[in-house]
């Protein structure tokens, strides 16, 4: 295994949009590396999330940790949203030192593949649902700082915390 440099925005490698990996690609020792890869990346970077375009690879692949579990999820579709809504704060690996307050469907239900090369279903809610619909954005080259409607940064978060 071996980490890869997240890239930062405004990399324009984050804006392009990534293509769904192919069936047959999914056992090669090539593909199971790269899962490998950024499993240690998003550990060693402390993300809870990482999509494969946030270290220049345009395919359909993200990583989440779900309640502890870290798992890897391919061509990730959101099948259903929950018409409610929850808004919160969002940081991303790729635009450092920002956080922003974003708007996300408060339960979803996704349909992947896993790195096994089974189809998966599952329902998500909380935190979990909103690092899936963080890292989705991510395939579709869309940041969270195109979404959030509050945009701080780090020393200003500081601020008003100390307060
Ligand atoms: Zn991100």
């Amino acid at each position: 295994m071996s980490t890869k440099e997240v890239l930062k925005n405004p990399n324009k490698e984050l804006r392009k949009k990534s293509v769904d990996v192919l069936f047959e690609e999914i056992k090669t020792s090539e593909f199971q590396k790269l899962v490998d890869d950024m499993i240690e990346t998003m550990a060693v970077e402390n993300g809870v999330g990482l999509a494969a375009p946030q270290i220049g690879i345009h395919k359909r692949l993200i990583i989440v940790e779900d309640n502890g579990k870290v798992d890897a999820y391919i061509n990730p579709e959101i099948t259903k949203t929950s018409l409610r809504t929850v808004s919160s704060e969002e940081g991303c690996l790729s635009v450092p030192g920002v956080f922003g307050l974003v708007k996300r469907h408060k339960h979803i239900r996704l349909q992947a593949i896993d790195r096994h090369g089974n189809k998966i279903e599952l329902k998500a809610g909380g935190l979990t649902s909103r690092a899936f619909q963080h890292e989705i954005d991510h395939l579709d080259g869309i940041l969270f700082i195109d979404k959030a409607y509050k945009l701080i940064d780090e020393k200003e978060k500081n601020k008003l915390q100390e307060k």
